[in-house]
């Protein structure tokens, strides 16, 4: 079994990515970002609540994210592997997920960090919002702040596996495929 955290800034690719890893490795896929969208579209208070901080591009609590993640990782026995997008994305999740590892008898093998600069994330991120139905994808001052609630709570969480000895960093600009091979390369080495 091989779980892997799929890192990087908002609009790095980890969702394409993560997309083209569950095709050739049949992992199961476990996006915070869309599991709180799940969560608003059906309405739910939690959902609710989710949505006034993803409105404002702020981090929701950890509290709200590990108990997702937990429930995920128990509803899921027979998982090959799991791949993390946009989660662990402060040092107090990656705590929670190694605990949440070991109480399952598994661990995170190593984090794959997409490496994109911010003026190539804003330009993605607004046309990924023509598409995408996202209003935080949509709004310039928006997107600044994602990215900046990533530069001071979520970098930190690379040194944290990077103490682990777990970290690898892919640029994350080129072609789809390109990319993606080099993730698969650091994969099929652990
Ligand atoms: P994403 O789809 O990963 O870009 O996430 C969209 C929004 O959901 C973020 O801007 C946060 O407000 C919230 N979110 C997603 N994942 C997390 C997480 N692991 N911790 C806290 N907030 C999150």
């Amino acid at each position: 079994m091989q779980n892997i955290v799929l890192f990087g800034p908002p609009g790095a690719g980890k969702g394409t990515q993560s997309q083209k890893l569950i095709d050739k490795y049949g992992f199961v896929h476990l996006s915070t970002g869309d599991l709180l969208r799940a969560e608003i579209a059906a309405g739910t208070a939690l959902g609710l609540e989710a949505k006034q901080l993803m409105d404002k591009g702020i981090l929701v609590p950890d509290e709200v994210v590990v108990g997702m993640i937990d429930n995920k990782i128990k509803s899921n026995p027979d998982a090959k592997g799991f791949i993390f997008d946009g989660f662990p994305r402060t040092v107090a999740q990656a705590e929670s997920l190694d605990k949440m590892m070991s109480q399952n008898n598994i661990k995170i093998n190593g984090m794959i960090a997409l490496v994109v600069d911010e003026e190539e994330l804003t330009k993605r991120l607004l046309v990924r919002g023509q598409t995408s139905g996202r209003a935080d994808d949509q709004n310039e001052e928006l997107i600044r702040k994602r990215v900046q609630e990533y530069n001071s709570k979520t970098m930190p969480v690379a040194d944290y596996y990077t103490g682990q000895g777990k970290y690898s960093a892919i640029d994350g600009i080129g072609e789809i495929d390109e990319i993606f091979t080099g993730i698969c390369a650091v994969i099929d080495q652990f």
